[in-house]
């Protein structure tokens, strides 16, 4: 079957994970569309264009239509990895500086219409597994299975935190911690698109899941 597969749900809680291994096993593709707003943040952030909390959106918004922003499968690691502007960013987009930038930039209207309508064109041929905050409520409304996970904020940190450890931009789990609560408020409290579970999304908890077992639920999910 051709499905679109949404998964949501709050900061680090394994929804890349899940989609890459749900892609890999259905032969479908993984787009992470929180890499796309991470792209767009890497951009703005090497270009001078965020200064403390201030977005210069005078600057950033007219260069969205020039941002060449796509995906490669990397056969090594498995995954779909985003490329900006012709250039491989998948690990630099994870550095701490980014993640503490992002939710600012992904409130912007404008940087949201631009992600959502590449997330769209991408969702056209379906048979795709897309990850993020709003793709069960905006992106694919009408997605064939949604999936909503969560886990507790302190297993969450703890995730991000040794995946951190393993790049060479490691973090402390405090500052980790701090981030993702951040970021979870920022992201549940915006105007546009706010990070809620649909009404139809099925709410999986993975807190004491090991990524397989996540794997297997929803594979269970799926077959009903
Ligand atoms: O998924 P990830 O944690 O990499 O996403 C980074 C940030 O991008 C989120 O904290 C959120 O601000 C934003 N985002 C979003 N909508 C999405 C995916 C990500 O606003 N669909």
């Amino acid at each position: 079957r051709d499905l679109i597969i949404a998964i949501d749900g709050f900061s680090s809680t394994g929804k890349s994970t899940l989609a890459k291994l749900l892609a890999k096993e259905l032969g479908y593709i993984h787009i992470d569309s929180g890499a796309m707003y991470r792209a767009i943040s890497l951009y703005a952030l090497e270009n001078g264009m965020i200064d403390g909390n201030q977005v210069n959106e005078f600057e950033l918004l007219p260069q969205l239509e020039f941002m060449d922003i796509h995906f490669e499968l990397n056969p090594d690691t498995g995954k779909n990895e985003i490329f900006l502007n012709g250039e491989n960013v998948e690990e630099k987009i994870r550095a701490m500086e980014v993640s503490s930038k992002v939710s600012l930039i992904a409130k912007i209207p404008e940087v949201r219409s631009f992600a959502v309508n590449l997330q769209r064109k991408m969702g056209e041929k379906k048979r795709i597994v897309m990850d993020g905050r709003d793709i069960g409520t905006t992106v694919f409304p009408n997605a064939d299975l949604k999936i909503f996970l969560n886990a507790s904020a302190e297993e969450r940190a703890k995730r991000r935190y040794e995946e951190l450890l393993k790049t060479d931009t490691p973090a402390t789990f405090e500052a980790v911690f701090q981030n993702i609560s951040e970021r979870d408020h920022i992201d549940s409290t915006r105007e546009i698109s706010p990070l809620k579970q649909a009404e139809d999304a099925v709410l999986v908890d993975n807190g004491k899941l090991t990524p397989q077992e996540t794997l297997a639920e929803v594979l269970a999910i799926i077959k009903g």
